[in-house]
């Protein structure tokens, strides 16, 4: 199909309902948003979700691998068992199966997977999301750290967005959380993603997920201002946690707003994200394909 012009591929691919992934499940949560199950044609499970915001925004939450070769300690997906890469086309497919029913605006790469591991494939989908309506700059890639990713995003691909999953500025306290930290220590990453900076002159984005009593005492919010300098290059979400079967409990609504005080009393600029889906067990670090 490479002799008609790029643009009506990516309408026909939009309209045309031909894809690699079928959908096996849906759930729709009271928040309106949107959970599928797609199996690949080797029987592989995928979760993709869509998120309807009151002001329009249409995010999709997209998988890069079926289930996850990293073992988070408080992420559902890393305790199934992992398959492997998605492919450029089961990436996309996952897109489209939504835009066929509405448009949408906004991409990130937080379903299941590690985009890192998976760059090729991650970035070829990316080159083709704007031609479905969702444009570069509204694309996020989130890591563990993956540092050759990381490395590379600075220097290839198109301008998406950058987020880093830190959790714990402490590297023991992390290695606990994230064992990929033993091999790519939070520091070597900070200073990649400082390089990433530097070269796209956007911010980095950085998730800390909230867990009573693990991470979320004042000292450990003055720990992590200080290592996020310079200001301007990064901006954090802190991010409820939503249950799974691990053994953490969430930070409470003050501890959450103490601690984003810390931060922004200290220059750096914080946000609380919302939480969507939890009810259908579409939330960040839920997806694990239980059906
Ligand atoms: N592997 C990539 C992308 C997938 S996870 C990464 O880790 O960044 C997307 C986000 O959900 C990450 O920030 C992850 O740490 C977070 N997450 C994992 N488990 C969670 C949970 N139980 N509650 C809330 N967020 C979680």
């Amino acid at each position: 199909m490479t002799n008609l012009p790029l643009e009506l591929r990516d309408a026909l691919a939009a309209e045309v309902p031909f894809s690699s992934l079928e959908s096996t499940a849906e759930a729709l949560a009271a928040d309106g948003t949107e959970k599928v199950l797609f199996h690949t044609a080797d029987a592989r499970p995928v979760e993709a979700v869509l998120m309807r915001y009151r002001d329009g925004r249409r995010s999709l939450c997209l998988s890069s691998q079926s289930g996850c070769p990293l073992t988070c300690s408080f992420c559902a997906t890393g305790r199934m068992k992992f398959g492997r890469n998605l492919t450029e086309s089961e990436i996309l497919d996952q897109a489209l199966h939504f835009r066929r029913k509405e448009a949408v605006n906004h991409a990130v790469f937080m379903g299941m997977g590690e985009p890192l591991m998976n760059l090729d494939n991650v970035l070829a989908a990316c080159e083709r999301l704007p031609g479905i309506g969702i444009a570069s700059s509204n694309t996020a890639i989130s890591t563990v750290g993956w540092l050759p990713g990381i490395v590379r995003l600075a220097h290839e691909g198109p301008p998406v967005r950058l987020a880093l999953s830190l959790h714990a500025a402490d590297e023991a306290l992390r290695s606990e959380l994230m064992p990929v930290n033993e091999r790519y220590p939070l520091s070597d990453v900070l200073r990649a993603c400082l390089e990433w900076h530097e070269r796209r002159r956007r911010q980095v984005f950085v998730e800390y997920l909230m867990l009573a009593g693990v991470n979320d005492r004042y000292e450990q919010a003055v720990a992590l201002a200080e290592l996020l300098e310079p200001r301007p290059a990064f901006k954090v979400n802190l991010i409820p946690y939503n249950p799974t079967d691990a053994r953490f409990q969430g930070s409470g609504r003050d501890a959450i707003a103490a601690f984003r005080n810390a931060l922004e009393e200290r220059g750096v600029r914080t946000t609380v994200r919302l939480t969507r889906g939890r009810d259908i067990d579409a939330a960040c670090g839920q997806l694990a394909a239980r059906g």
